[in-house]
């Protein structure tokens, strides 16, 4: 149990990559805080997950777009399990649309949830972690398309991208303080996020990718533990986790 007695907090727990975040770092002896938005729900059954693989979690509902609601995210953190160690920001949506039409609201919220969320969660996160002394592990989930761009997703790239450059710049201001601090950036992760894509466009992505099928949340999962177990030597990158898609 490489993780026991550490306390992750992953946003966005109550369904894809989320859960199997939650679950995999659980299985690895994590107390794992589940964060949802609304989906309660959703969220118990990722916390039936998480004991049915043996650990301890509880839920907080938080929306992390506003900096209060991730300050009780946090302290609940603290109060259920005395310390927070792991910090992995996967909350995010998606309101895609072509520039041309997009609407201030479609930009602003997506900015709000996925860049603005992490920082939120970082910022309310940052006290507890510098006052314990014993290092942590923050994992932005970015995307391929901040890689890439993406058509019709320029606020959703804008803001993944934007995770990139917050990724970096905290990783050097926290490496004296052994944090590491990386970002994944998944490729086409079957989720409810991308359930709602039309065949077509399903089947021109799966084309693209080499390894010649979709990603599951526990790819994503599994390198989440692997940045939060070991990989001491690793801060400020981007790990692609999208079966070859993207090649740099
Ligand atoms: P998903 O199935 O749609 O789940 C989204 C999660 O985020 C849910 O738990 C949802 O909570 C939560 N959430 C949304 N808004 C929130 C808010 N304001 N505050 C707190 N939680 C919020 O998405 P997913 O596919 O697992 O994606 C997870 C992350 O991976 C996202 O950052 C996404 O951009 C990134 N990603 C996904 C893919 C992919 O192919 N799926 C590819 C690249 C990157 P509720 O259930 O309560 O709504």
């Amino acid at each position: 149990m490489f993780l026991k007695d550490k306390t992750a907090v992953v946003t966005g727990a109550s369904r894809g990559i989320g859960r199997a975040v939650a679950v995999e770092l659980a299985k690895n002896g994590a107390n794992v805080v589940i964060n949802y938005a609304a989906n309660e729900a959703a969220a118990k059954e990722t916390l039936f997950a998480v004991e049915a693989a043996g650990g301890r979690g509880i839920l907080v509902q938080a929306d992390v777009a506003e900096l209060q609601s991730c300050e009780c995210l946090i302290k609940a953190a603290i109060d259920n399990f005395g310390k927070i160690d792991i910090l992995i920001n996967n909350a995010g949506i998606t309101r895609d649309n072509i520039v041309a039409r997009m609407k201030a609201e479609e930009w602003q919220s997506v900015l709000d949830t996925n860049l603005t969320g992490a920082f939120n969660c970082i910022k309310a996160a940052m006290r507890p972690l510098l006052k314990q002394k014993s290092g942590g592990r923050i994992v932005n989930i970015s995307s391929v398309i901040g890689l890439v761009g993406g058509s019709g997703q320029a606020n959703y790239a804008a803001a993944k991208a934007g995770i990139i450059g917050l990724t970096k710049s905290l990783a050097r201001e926290l490496a004296g303080r052994n944090i590491t601090v990386n970002a994944i950036a998944p490729g086409y992760i079957d989720t409810e996020m991308t359930a709602v894509l039309p065949p077509d466009l399903k089947e021109a992505m799966l084309s693209q990718i080499p390894l010649g099928r979709t990603g599951t949340p526990e790819d994503i999962a599994e390198t989440v533990v692997f940045l939060c177990v070991g990989a001491n030597y690793i801060t400020g990158q981007v790990i692609a986790v999208d079966g070859g898609l993207v090649m740099h």
